[in-house]
């Protein structure tokens, strides 16, 4: 019997990965189900996919699904949950939800490119209650590593789920409330149908230090600095930003912002209230007047990026601020995977310069914004749920929470991932049907399909490289000019000092001489000839197969 009012969960990212955080909530019957959608996140793509920049989750089947669905309702302003709006929210064309800061940080984002959409925001207040079509969604204020980070209480006539987002839990964060165990446990009381919940560090026993113990060690790292201090963390990290400006003024030094990322989001938190009673930031442009030890540099880079302030400070390239002999960086973040050798790249390049660098290794100056195991379980005591999900994890996180939540008493874990459809209530819980999933990928102004050849094409071109023939042939069948050949990519000669250009100009003529004279007037048969020669030819000289691509002009 169709029941109209089964509660369904589906993942688009989010899960077995890191990044592109996208689920999707669906109440109704089979048929008819009205959708809302929690967070928008995309992924940044590594030297695996050249010339891509970011990956999206694949939402045709939201596209499809367009007129069923009641909003999108973001739980933070991190990258990996509402990075992939902008480019995506013109095919959805739907209200989004989202507090203060959050709706701030999207505005000025949009303020930052060109043709972003006109994006109908609509602000939520911290701990506030909103309809979205048929969901009641109740905002939760979690500790996490950007301001006004949220789980959502998820009310339906089928139960009431807890979505928890990105969170710790943190009795005394630098910034904003503590996560909000009265709400949470009083969710328990009143009864927690499914908890869908971060698994980032399910593997990490215990708890995760407080951001103040961090604040406590950048201030002796501050003020025992004999030179220039220059600190580098998420931008986005306002409550560390917020630490670093307290720290520098304690060892009495000025702050300079240095890099975009990091002028926007401080500009954002100063309109927004997150750096009331903080002194005035000053602009790079001070930084070569002030004394060495009256000066501290917050700069953006913490992850390698080339173009950002620290990766350019470290080349001496940046046009204001400069390190020097004796001069302390101090890493307050961690490698988000994938990201290590274009961090150590830099560090290196400052070491080599006598700059001090300290990084989380040896010292408490960076903590996770994420639970740990302990922290998992007071959140399962608290919210006491009949159906636990793992999210936001990779496949190995995703088993530890589901592991440690098994243990810890929760009748029915659900192992799922992206595109599974999993039926939440009534009745029998678990995975089924699914709905369309995948990546799209963010290239250049364009957004493509990952199944497209381009990205493959790209990958085999970087590894082989290309040689292009071009003929002129006569309606004879004879030669009329000699081969044009180019090489892209390939050896110039060979081991023997060989040209691979002639090698490749030989194989083309004596195949063309050597075609009964009817082929030779039949253009795909010679450059499937010749295409084939090529490619024997140079891999006889190279050990590598070339991609090869041949022109047969007929006159
Ligand atoms: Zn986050
Ligand atoms: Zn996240």
């Amino acid at each position: 019997m169709a029941r109209t009012d089964e509660l369904v969960f589906a993942p688009l990212g989010g899960i077995g990965e890191i990044g592109m955080n996208l689920a999707i909530y669906g109440l109704g019957d089979e048929q008819r189900r009205t959708w809302m959608a929690v967070d928008f996140g995309v992924a940044f793509a590594g030297d695996d996919l050249p010339g891509i920049d970011l990956i999206f989750p694949d939402i045709r089947f939201l596209e499809e699904e367009r007129r069923n669905l009641a909003g999108i309702v973001l739980t933070h302003a991190h990258e990996d949950h509402f990075g992939a709006l902008i480019d995506l929210w013109p095919r959805l064309r739907v209200p989004v939800y989202a507090t203060p800061f959050t709706a701030a940080l999207l505005e000025a984002k949009r303020a930052g490119e060109p043709n972003a959409p006109q994006i109908q925001v609509k602000v939520v207040p911290l701990g506030g209650r909103v309809q979205v079509g048929p969901f009641d969604v109740e905002f939760v204020s979690v500790a996490h590593s950007i301001p006004e980070s949220n789980g959502l209480i998820i009310r339906t006539p089928a139960g009431a789920v807890l979505h928890t987002g990105d969170w710790k839990i943190d009795p005394t964060p630098i910034l904003g409330p503590p996560t909000d165990e009265a709400k949470l446990r009083a969710l328990g009381a009143e009864g927690c149908l499914a908890l869908i919940g971060d698994s980032t560090n399910a593997v990490r026993e215990g708890r995760s230090p407080s951001e103040t113990e961090v604040a406590k060690t950048l201030a002796e790292l501050i003020k025992t600095a004999p030179g220039r201090v220059a600190v580098t963390t998420f931008a986005s990290h306002v409550g560390r930003i917020r630490a670093v400006a307290d720290a520098a003024r304690a060892a009495e030094r000025e702050v300079i912002v240095v890099g975009r990322a990091m002028e926007r989001i401080s500009q954002v938190a100063r309109e927004t209230g997150y750096l009331d009673g903080v002194q005035e930031f000053r602009s790079a442009e001070t930084y070569g007047y002030l004394p060495p030890d009256k000066v501290l540099a917050l700069c953006t880079g913490s992850q390698g990026e080339p173009r950002a302030a620290l990766a350019r400070i470290a080349e001496n390239e940046h046009p204001e601020v400069t390190l020097s002999k004796g001069d302390r960086v101090i890493y307050s973040s961690r490698p988000i995977p994938g990201n290590e050798k274009a961090i150590n790249r830099v560090i290196n390049g400052l070491v080599a310069q006598g700059v001090e660098v300290i990084t989380d290794r040896t010292h408490l100056v960076h903590v996770s914004g994420h639970p740990r195991r302990a922290e998992l379980a007071d959140m399962i005591e608290w919210v006491r749920p009949q159906i636990l999900i793992p999210a936001h994890g990779e496949a190995l996180h995703l088993a530890e929470h589901a592991a440690l939540a098994r243990r810890a008493g929760v009748g029915k874990v659900i192992v799922c991932r992206n595109g599974d459809l999993v039926r939440l209530g009534p009745g029998g819980a678990g995975i089924v049907d699914e709905v369309p999933s995948g990546r799209l990928y963010k290239d250049g102004a364009l957004i493509v399909d990952s199944g497209a050849r381009t990205v493959p094409d790209r990958r085999r071109l970087g590894f082989v490289g290309i040689v292009t023939v071009a003929l002129a042939v006569s309606e004879k069948g004879q030669l009329l000019a000699n081969p044009e050949v180019e090489l892209m990519g390939v050896p110039e000669r060979d081991a023997k000092g060989e040209e691979m250009a002639e090698i490749v100009y030989d194989a083309v003529a004596e195949t063309f001489e050597s075609l009964p004279n009817p082929r030779r007037r039949d253009p795909d048969a010679v450059a499937e000839a010749v295409r084939r020669a090529v490619r024997g030819a140079v891999a006889r000289h190279w050990g590598k197969k070339p991609i090869c691509h041949v022109h047969v002009l007929t006159v």
